[in-house]
Order: C-alpha cells, then sequence, then structure tokens
C-alpha cells in the first residue's frame, strides 16, 4: 500500500518553500505538487503556518523545527480529506505552472536528441537553477547518471521508473550527489514532468559526459 506521504517534498524544501528561501523554481514545483495531491497541499499548509509562527516569535529560534515538527505530527496521521483540484480546462498542466508558462518566453515544445521534447520555463531558471517541462516517450529515458546537484522532478502525467521506484502523476522524485539512477518511462503513454535542477548532472559512464552536452536528462 502506498504511503499518503510518500514522494512529497522533503519537510526541509517546504519550509524552504514556505519561507521565500527556495529559489522560485522550487516554490512554483511544491505549489504545483500541492495542487496535485492534498495531502502534499496540507503539509505546504503546515509549513506556511511553521514559518508564519516563526515571524512572529523571531527570537525563539528553535520554534521553526518544532512548530512544523509537532504540526505534521498531526498531518501524519491524517487521510486526505479531497481528490486532488482539477486545473482549469487542462488535465496535465497545473494551473500554477500555466500561469508561470505565460511569463516564459519558450511556450513550445523542442524535439531534443534522445527522443524527448522540453519547454525551457526560462522565467524560473536564475544562475544555477535550471527548471523545464519533458515530455518523454514510453520506453525512453536517460542513461545512468549521477548528480553534483540535487534535482526535483514532478511528474504531471504518465510515470517512470528509476531502476528502485516508480513515479506517477503528482510525484516527485529527489536526486543528490548520493544519487545514481537510470529513470525510464514505463506504461503506453508519454511522461510530462516539471524539473528543476540545481547544479549540474554528471554522467557515470565518461564516454557519455560529450553526448550529456547535448542529451537533456532526467
Ligand atoms: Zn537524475
Amino acid at each position: 500500500m502506498t504511503h499518503a506521504n510518500e514522494h512529497i517534498l522533503s519537510d526541509g524544501w517546504l519550509l524552504d518553500a514556505a519561507s521565500g528561501a527556495a529559489p522560485r523554481a522550487i516554490r512554483v514545483l511544491a505549489a504545483c505538487q500541492a495542487e496535485l495531491r492534498p495531502e502534499a497541499g496540507a503539509r505546504m499548509g503546515a509549513a506556511e503556518a511553521a514559518f508564519g509562527a516563526l515571524l512572529e516569535t523571531a527570537p525563539v529560534a528553535s520554534l521553526r523545527a518544532d512548530a512544523l515538527a509537532s504540526t505534521l505530527a498531526q498531518l501524519d496521521d491524517a487521510q486526505p480529506s479531497a481528490a486532488a483540484p482539477v486545473a482549469d480546462r487542462d488535465p496535465v498542466i497545473p494551473a500554477v505552472l500555466k500561469r508561470e508558462m505565460a511569463l516564459s518566453l519558450s511556450k513550445q515544445w523542442r524535439r531534443r536528441f534522445g527522443g524527448h521534447s522540453e519547454i525551457v520555463l526560462d522565467s524560473l531558471n536564475e544562475p544555477g537553477v535550471k527548471a523545464r517541462l519533458l515530455s518523454i516517450p514510453p520506453g525512453k529515458g536517460a542513461p545512468e547518471h549521477g548528480h553534483e546537484g540535487e534535482e526535483l522532478t514532478l511528474v504531471l502525467s504518465g510515470s517512470f521508473h528509476d531502476g528502485q521506484e516508480r513515479y506517477g502523476r503528482g510525484d516527485a522524485c529527489y536526486a543528490n550527489a548520493d544519487t545514481i539512477h537510470t529513470p525510464r518511462v514505463d506504461g503506453e503513454e508519454a511522461c510530462i514532468c516539471f524539473a528543476v535542477e540545481l547544479g549540474s548532472l554528471k554522467p557515470t559512464n565518461p564516454a557519455l559526459a560529450a553526448a550529456n552536452r547535448m542529451i537533456s536528462i532526467l
């Protein structure tokens, strides 16, 4: 049985998103997951409440962690109360992301070497942060790779398997310097993801280093 909080952004990411400490791309990704999954929305609300409490009692340095922990402890036992809100008229792209795409210069899918397509979300990009939408056909994926930085990938439709776990709509896959994975789309439909990279990716096979400059990978 899948745990209600499986593949939801960690408390650390949620606090950084709620406080505004995270890059805007991460804040938008967190808002997208909150829109797709009610339990993610509840935890985001708890993080915002905890940060609000911190602001009211700023001298108490330990409150930040304590407030979130106690609020989340209650949420851990709660059942999701409603279906995920449906984005306006589009079954795939969350409303918050559609608003962001309206600000972005790139609006069309661009076919990339390797078979997938992408839309670079330039309005969310900043030094060290790369945000994009990926559309990957069934059976396609990325070569095995590690990460020099961090990577958050939110599935908007379809699903992929990273060699260890499966990620479907609303699930977030986190990878960092300790992660080596081989994401591959499973199922019959293309997988559309919202991916944010902090830092860069590092192919485990040196021969792929040159190809990595041409192939964008999960
Ligand atoms: Zn990766």
